[in-house]
């Protein structure tokens, strides 16, 4: 029983370390060439800005619903 909850937990981290390997969208200017630079702090490598987004990925899906939620008023 314990070793089945271990691989789900390590499926899991697998897929978080994907995100965080994994290149993003940049918001500021389109290209995906977004990095990880620490943890929530994101960075650009095509128009070299930085900033704040999700852990493991640029824009959380909370940080997306809110956004669309803005833009529909
Ligand atoms: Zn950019």
């Amino acid at each position: 029983m314990g070793s089945r909850y271990g691989v789900k937990i390590r499926k899991l981290e697998d897929s978080v370390l994907k995100i965080k390997r994994a290149k993003h969208p940049c918001p500021k200017c389109g290209k995906v060439n977004v990095k990880r630079k620490a943890k929530g702090l994101w960075h650009c490598n095509s128009c070299n800005a930085t900033f704040t987004g999700g852990t493991y990925a640029p824009v959380t899906q909370a940080g997306a619903a809110t956004r669309k939620t803005v833009s529909g008023i």
